[in-house]
């Protein structure tokens, strides 16, 4: 007998015939002889609706109610899903993440799994439930409820994998598979039969939110196989895992595109020693994450310092930004929010030299001016123009071979 932990995303829980059709796909699983263990999330765009509403009654929420708002999208896919898997004669039970003890820190919006008390869970199981398990979600060590930040279920799902020590782990959403680009910009993608842990981590980083870059983390870190599939077919789905000895690593695996990206520049600023350490340090003491940093000379011994933000983070960034452009004596400081990052990932692209000024002359070639770039061993990242995201992703795509 396996124990396997199945996670459904929105998509595949927005409306009740869907329910129907998950809870069915979870009873062919149950019959089969296995014990099941499913993660839900909220049903379709549940979580963005419950976002929006949430805005309109103030611009500064507290992060507590946050999460005691956003995990109430979870708990009604699970009840339902739960009522579902029973009527068609079923043993099954609905936990909310603080029954079923998914213990966090006290991060709220972005909490991060510290231990699962599996004790409840076991239980369940060994009565011969199939356990549903609200994603997304845990409690602080106060019980407060908390959540792990966008597309948290995926991590709620390793997190229980590795709690339970389970022998499979699928992750269901609208893709049946992870494919070398977003197939719903890029039509003729092509699926990977696998992908490794680092490549993925990468690409989840850059924007593909086919899976949550915190769950790719886990699973690598647990050695845990992932098998990403459709809850709409049977195609075969993707295997997320590490790197077998001597196995040939592709120069480019993927192409990924993220547009919560936001460029700011702090104009004119005296060259000086110690200028960028006081500027980034001031931004991180306030858990501001910076990603990309550019810094060009200008004249009269004057740099503009450009750097970028995630969206989320573009609020806490303009209540101090002005402050420290004064502080430097700069000339201003400029906002862009039509910025976007697309990135290839290869790990084969340690090896492989040739591989940037290729992505640059596509990018070129197509029209596409290239605003910033980071490179690491396995990833190339470039800022461009918002507006050219698509044909940018477009063009990468075609001019590469992924080999
Ligand atoms: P779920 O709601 O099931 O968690 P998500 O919407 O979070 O699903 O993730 C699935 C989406 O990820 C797909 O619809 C697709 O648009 C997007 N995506 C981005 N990059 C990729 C990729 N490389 N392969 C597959 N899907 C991708
Ligand atoms: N419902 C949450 C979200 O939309 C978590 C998830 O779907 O994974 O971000
Ligand atoms: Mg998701």
């Amino acid at each position: 007998m396996s124990l396997i932990v199945q996670k459904y995303g929105g998509t595949s829980l927005s409306n009740v015939e869907r329910i129907i059709n998950v809870a069915e796909r979870v009873i062919n699983k149950y019959n089969e002889g296995n014990k099941v263990v499913v993660v839900a999330s909220a049903m379709g765009d549940t979580t963005n609706k419950l976002i929006k509403k949430m805005y309109k009654v103030t611009n500064d929420p507290e992060p507590r109610e946050a999460d005691m708002l956003l995990t109430t999208g979870e708990q009604v896919s699970i009840a339902l899903l739960t009522m579902a898997i029973q009527d068609k004669g079923y043993p099954a039970i609905s936990l909310t993440g603080s029954q079923a003890k998914i213990k966090t820190d006290d991060e709220h919006n972005q909490a991060i799994i510290k231990d699962i008390e599996n004790k409840r869970i076991i239980e369940e199981l060994n009565k011969d439930k199939i356990v549903v398990i609200a994603g997304f979600q845990g409690i602080n060590s106060s019980e407060d409820f908390t959540t792990l930040g966008r597309g948290g279920s995926d991590t709620t799902t390793i997190a229980l994998m590795a709690s339970l020590e389970a022998d499979r782990c699928e992750i269901y959403s609208d893709v049946d598979g992870i494919y070398n680009t977003d197939p719903n910009i890029v039509p003729q993608a092509k699926k990977l039969d696998y992908i490794f842990y680092e490549e993925m981590l990468e690409l989840s980083s850059l924007g593909a939110e086919v899976l949550h870059p915190r769950a790719v983390e886990l699973a690598k870190n647990y050695g845990l196989k992932l098998y990403i599939a459709s809850s709409f077919n049977n195609n075969p789905g993707t295997i997320v895992r590490g790197v077998e000895k001597m196995e040939k690593k592709k120069k480019v695996t993927g192409v990924a595109s993220d547009r919560n990206v936001v460029k700011i520049t702090i104009k004119k600023v005296p060259d000086q020693p110690g200028v960028a350490g006081e500027i980034f340090t001031d931004l991180s003491n306030q858990n501001i994450n910076i990603d990309m940093i550019i810094q060009n000379l200008q004249y009269n011994n004057l740099n503009d310092i450009s750097f970028t933000i995630d969206k989320s983070d573009l609020k806490e960034t303009k209540k101090m930004i002005f402050k420290i452009a004064r502080k430097m004596n700069s000339k201003g400081v400029e906002i862009d929010e039509k910025v976007s990052k697309v990135s290839i990932v290869g790990a084969g692209m340690i090896s492989t030299p040739g591989i940037a000024a290729k992505m640059f002359k596509v990018l070129g070639n197509a029209g596409i001016n290239i605003q910033m770039i980071t490179k690491s061993e396995i990833k190339i990242s470039c800022i461009i123009d918002g507006d050219e995201t698509e044909k940018a992703v477009k063009t990468i795509h075609n001019s590469f071979t992924f080999e």
